[in-house]
């Protein structure tokens, strides 16, 4: 896909390329338009957070990649940002992890199912559920065409990942009694505070990170996964990722003008 050039020394450089990214599978249909202000949401939360992943969210990967590894049917919950800013990552971690991938959409739209399942194929993904008639299972407490499910997949799932997802949508998945795990930038968001497992980290870095941590965390016995997860406190993890953005925003509030223009010559 061809997309604009940016220049590399540019200081939000990868912020624009992810954005120029988004842009584009928004016009190929893969994105909602709703998606590009969700995204514009998260953008300004990982400013908030200095754009990095922070250790708070690699303990959060660890709970969330052992959740994962001792599920008997995760499930992968795939929408239009994440399958055009991850897809491919998306599709290691089921193959690590041994999860099903399903297309849930808040906006659904045949062709957009279509196109993201044609997306995630082409990243690799054997099977993609919830695409079309499939998604014929419904879940209870919330309304219209976003409660569709398949009942192969979230339906009957134990743990469920959701990168970027409605508070709604979380709520009722946890209602079910199903482990969710959260990718969200905002810790202030309905999905990140109703989520048993919330990676306070944009999904572009998150997903790398956490097939890496899923790679490692494989080899381990049963137990060990248990306990990582048993010492996992989300209330805590997410007080963790608030008083970041608090100590952050105090350091900076300290200089007030953090950035000067650099001189010429100078780096
Ligand atoms: P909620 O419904 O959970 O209260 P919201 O209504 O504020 O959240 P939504 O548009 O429903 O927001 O969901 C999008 C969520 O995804 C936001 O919380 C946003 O911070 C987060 N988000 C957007 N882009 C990214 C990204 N690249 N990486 C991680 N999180 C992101
Ligand atoms: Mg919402």
């Amino acid at each position: 896909m061809k997309e604009t050039p940016i220049p590399p020394r540019h200081p939000r450089a990868e912020s624009l390329q992810v954005r120029e990214r988004l842009v584009q599978y928004f016009k190929s249909g893969v994105v909602a338009d709703a998606g590009l202000f969700a995204h514009g949401r998260g953008e300004a939360f990982d400013y908030l957070l200095g754009e990095r992943t922070r250790r708070n969210a690699l303990k959060a990967m660890k709970a969330a990649a052992a959740a994962l590894l001792t599920a008997k049917h995760p499930v992968i919950s795939v929408n239009g940002n994440a399958a055009a800013l991850a897809a491919k990552d998306l599709v290691n971690l089921a193959q690590v992890t041994g999860a099903k991938i399903e297309v849930n959409l808040f906006y659904r739209s045949s062709e957009r199912e279509r196109a993201i399942k044609a997306l995630l194929e082409k990243a690799g993904a054997k099977q993609v559920l919830g695409v079309g008639t499939a998604a014929s299972a419904t879940i209870p407490e919330i309304g219209s065409e976003r409660r569709r499910v398949d009942p192969e997949g979230v339906l009957v799932a134990d743990v469920v990942l959701v990168p970027l997802e409605d508070g709604d949508r979380t709520e009722a998945l946890v209602r079910m009694a199903k482990k969710v795990i959260a990718i969200d930038l905002n810790p202030l968001s309905r999905t990140a505070q109703f989520a048993t497992v919330t990676i306070v980290d944009n999904i572009v870095r998150a997903v790398p990170a956490l097939v890496k941590t899923a790679e490692e965390l494989g080899k381990e016995e049963q137990g060990k996964l248990d306990t990582i997860l048993a010492n996992f406190s989300n209330k805590r993890s997410l007080t963790e990722a608030i008083n970041l953005i608090n100590q952050r925003l105090s350091e900076l509030a300290q200089k007030g003008r953090y950035i000067s223009i650099s001189q010429k010559g100078e780096k």
